[in-house]
């Protein structure tokens, strides 16, 4: 007999998870703050609950999709507080790190087992081969819920006991793709500029995907290594790309397309090439990302303590 499982939230993500949990046999409770938004799962087999206490009480397991972690306090009212005792809350809402560690601190406190997950894929995936969601928290609760995770996705992984872990793998992976989104509005903006077709923009991308592909996993292998300095297995070092970096910066100000982005980009050069490192490799500017709040900070107490020698 497959366990009960409750979703809490059934906007766009929520119900593909209640249809994925469905098609799997599991006997599927779901409850929304908005019910005409459930109805359609029940059709496939879903009770719709009319309250989270009711979804709550009906289910082993309570996995929960909503909007942000302000929304899932609707589990955290004193009636189904009392409930949670003993089930496990799958926390599958997108987050930060910081409210992770509060959330699973609240559900241990309420004798409650928590995982949290981030979900790195559309709804779309959901149920399928290529489906990934990254979930932190007790191995055990995860590993003996390992046929529910695979009905959600292929690709679920366990990534550390650290609560907190999943939604701070989240903010770095969508930070890279927002690098190539962001990246490739400029570049369509440089397009529009010149008077470059978009379809040309296009083909090329294609063309030049894998090189970008091994800078980026270049770049991650370098600096997990410290391999700042310029060696012989160097794709390219600072000098070039900064040289680059010039021409766009000169044709987006020709061409009076907002530079404000890349004008951080340009901070974060000048940083790493103030300190010497010009001829280092690229790798060496992830040592320059600090805020400079946070250096000087660093640098006060030093300085502080040179004084008072
Ligand atoms: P959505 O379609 O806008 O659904 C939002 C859900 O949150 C709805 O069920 C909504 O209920 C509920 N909600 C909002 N405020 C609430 C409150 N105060 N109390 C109770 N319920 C509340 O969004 P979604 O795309 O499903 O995203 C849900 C979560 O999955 C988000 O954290 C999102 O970042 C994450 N996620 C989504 C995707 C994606 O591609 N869609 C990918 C990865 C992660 P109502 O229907 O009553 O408004």
């Amino acid at each position: 007999m497959k366990l009960s499982i409750s979703v809490v939230g059934t906007g766009r993500m929520g119900s593909a998870l209640a249809r994925a949990l469905l098609q799997s046999g599991y006997r599927t409770t779901v409850w929304n703050r908005t019910k005409q938004k459930a109805e359609p799962l029940a059709a496939l087999g879903a009770t719709v609950a009319t309250s989270v206490l009711e979804a709550v009480n009906a289910a082993e397991i309570i996995i929960v999709n909503v909007s942000d972690y302000q929304a899932s306090a609707v589990l955290r009212d004193d009636a189904v507080a009392s409930a949670i005792r003993g089930k496990l809350i799958v926390e599958l809402t997108s987050g930060t790190p910081h409210g992770a560690r509060e959330a699973a601190e609240w559900f241990a406190a309420h004798g409650a087992s928590y995982l949290d997950g981030a979900i790195m894929a559309t709804p779309d995936f959901i149920g399928t081969d290529a489906g990934t969601i990254l979930i932190s928290g007790p191995r055990q609760a995860f590993d003996a819920n390992e046929e529910m995770f695979r009905a959600l996705g292929g690709n679920v992984q366990h990534v550390g006991e650290e609560p907190g872990r999943a939604n701070a793998l989240d903010s770095a992976l969508l930070a890279l793709m927002w690098g190539a989104l962001f990246g490739t509005l400029h570049a369509i903006a440089v397009c529009q500029a010149e008077e470059i077709d978009l379809g040309e923009l296009g083909r090329q991308w294609t063309a030049i995907a894998p090189v970008i592909d091994g800078l980026v996993a270049d770049l991650i292998k370098r600096t997990n290594a410290g391999r700042f300095a310029s060696d012989d297995e160097t794709l390219s070092s600072i000098s070039p790309h900064y040289g680059a970096f010039q021409h766009l910066l000169e044709l987006m100000e020709a061409r009076k397309i907002d530079r404000s982005a890349v004008d951080s980009y340009d901070a974060i050069f000048q940083r790493a090439i103030a300190a010497g490192h010009l001829h280092d490799d690229f790798a060496a500017l992830s040592q320059f990302l600090e805020s400079p709040d946070k250096r000087s900070l660093r640098s006060g107490p030093r300085e502080g303590s040179l004084l008072a020698g």
